[in-house]
């Protein structure tokens, strides 16, 4: 697709949303696409005080949002699910026009959206508290959830629009207002669910306060004043464990509430027992799915010494046949890395990990598209040792293999590098499935078995351990981070009888 029509399929797609978002906007802030490395809109960029503006008025949102019944909040969230539904295939779309990911891959996004929706919809009657045995007599006490606050969402440029669904979904229904700060490489698709929302928010009436959803378009400067402003009450920011270092102290000393959603340096285990064929398609999916950009991608594989000889031709002749392209144009599986910073650090990971025995299999450069556009083959790296390159997040389509020959050995190797996200295992044996799963086997906040490291379900608590930042979102009891926790006692006897037995008589 020439540059001149990405721009025209970019802005017709965001009228299709309903948004009508001045893109040409002289000298503003250039939206690119990986997919031909271009401009596909020029924006006019949020400032401090617009920041400021914003959170103020989400702050004046929450004043009455927060007294909307749980079930009616959960209306305005069933309506934008039904929005989300007539609106999959042209969101879908500005995910793969930003992020360069596949059709499939970018509905897939938005049908993430549209799962935490109904999720959240049933959620918004089950804001549970307990009640909790008290030690006084003619007492109660029960536990009350309570909207929090203003929520603040910073979400990475390689799931423009899921995260911030699965913080926004769960935020409105426990009564909260979001402001939204998405990656300044993919403001467009933000700008596009936040038109999808609106068309849900007129639909629901008036007890909606002006200023429940913000979007602010820019850069980090954007995302550090969320961190920084009191009247947030959480922040959840998606993205690399770099950025989290500075966000996370940056709440923290204003005591407000983060959650962190980092990095991970994930890995899968294939034990003597595994079915071979299926662990083929899970690995391949798990570490090329999405050009390795996935928060979740597999990037090392641990493989035992007894199938390393038949895994691994396999495993080559997927890397060699891999289909990679436009995937607006074509059917390629693997599509763009998002800029020239990406390939770089690839080049150079892929270098370090040569110089130290490692054998490259792919990895070039193609000739996909403008020069200005980044395409190439995932690359599959044998690895004499877990070392190097090896022990951190690159994020593009790498895959480390190391073999192993005990179990216990595998798990540490596993378990020594700085990411906590996602693992999988890889085998038939119920024993060495269970120490897998076990307090001893995998240190991460997702561990799978016979399946690949990413492509989560919304129903899970989803997160990561170490420096992943410990966050969990989306679903089990996620939503208790969006609200605030109040113990009641109540007293309805006639004395005042004093815990653990205390006597103060006056
Ligand atoms: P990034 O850290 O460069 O940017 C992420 C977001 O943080 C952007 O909106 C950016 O503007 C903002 N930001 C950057 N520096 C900031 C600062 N100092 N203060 C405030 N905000 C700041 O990440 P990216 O390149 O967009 O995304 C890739 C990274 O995100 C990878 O490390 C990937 O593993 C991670 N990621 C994690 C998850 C998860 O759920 N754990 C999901 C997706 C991506």
């Amino acid at each position: 697709m020439g540059t001149r029509d990405l721009k025209t399929v970019t802005r017709e797609t965001l009228a299709a949303c309903g948004s009508r978002i001045d893109t040409s906007v002289a000298e503003g802030m250039e939206v690119m696409s990986p997919l031909t490395g271009t401009a596909v809109a020029s924006l006019a960029p949020n400032g401090e005080a617009d920041t400021r503006i914003a959170i103020e008025n989400a702050r004046t949102a929450f004043e009455s949002w927060r007294m909307v019944p749980g079930p009616r909040r959960g209306e305005l969230v069933r309506l934008f699910g039904e929005e989300l539904r007539a609106s999959k295939a042209d969101l879908g779309r500005m995910v793969s026009i930003e992020a360069g990911k596949s059709p499939s891959e970018g509905e897939g996004e938005v049908q993430e959206m549209i799962d935490i929706c109904d999720f959240a919809v049933g959620l918004s009657r089950q804001l549970y508290g307990l009640t909790i045995a008290t030690e006084r007599p003619g007492h109660r006490m029960m536990e009350t959830w309570h909207p929090l606050g203003v929520v603040g969402i910073i979400t990475a440029f390689n799931f423009p629009c899921a995260p911030w669904c699965w913080n926004a979904a769960l935020a409105l229904v426990c009564g909260d207002p979001v402001v939204w700060k998405p990656s300044e490489k993919t403001p467009l698709t933000a700008l596009a669910c936040q038109a999808v929302l609106d068309r849900a928010l007129k639909r629901f009436g008036d007890d909606a306060p002006a200023h429940l959803s913000q979007v602010l378009v820019g850069g980090p400067e954007v995302g550090a004043a969320l961190a920084e402003n009191p009247k947030v009450a959480l922040v959840s920011a998606t993205g690399s464990t770099r950025m989290g270092r500075i966000v996370g102290p940056k709440v923290a000393e204003r005591f407000g509430k983060c959650i962190l959603e980092l990095g991970g340096n994930n890995a899968g285990i294939v034990c003597p027992s595994a079915d071979l064929d299926m662990t083929l398609r899970a690995v391949a999916f798990g570490a090329m799915g999405t050009a390795g950009q996935r928060c979740t991608t597999m990037r090392r594989l641990f493989v035992h010494e007894d199938v390393y000889e038949q895994i691994l031709p396999a495993l080559r002749k997927a890397y060699a046949s891999v289909s990679v392209g436009d995937p607006l144009e074509t059917d390629a599986l693997v599509g763009p890395l998002i800029d020239a910073a990406a390939y770089e650090s690839m080049t150079s990971a892929l270098r370090e990990a040569s110089d130290l025995g490692g054998t490259v299999h792919g990895g070039e450069r193609q000739k996909v598209g403008p020069k200005t556009a980044y395409y190439v083959k995932p690359a599959l790296v044998e690895m004499p040792e877990h070392d190097g390159p090896v022990l951190r997040e690159t994020f593009a389509p790498i895959l480390y293999v190391m073999k192993y020959s005990d179990l216990e050995d595998a798990l540490e190797k596993h378990n020594a590098v700085g990411g906590g996200l996602s693992s999988s295992i890889f085998t038939t044996d119920l024993r060495e499935m269970e120490i897998f799963l076990s307090a001893k086997g995998s240190d991460c906040g997702i561990a799978n078995v016979n399946i690949g490291t990413s492509g989560a379900e919304i129903g899970g608590a989803f997160g990561g351990e170490k420096e992943t930042g410990g966050g969990r979102e989306s679903g089990s009891d996620a939503w208790r981070a969006y609200m605030r926790r109040a113990t009641n006692t109540i007293n309805y006897s006639r004395d005042l009888p004093l815990a653990q037995g205390v006597v103060f008589d006056i």
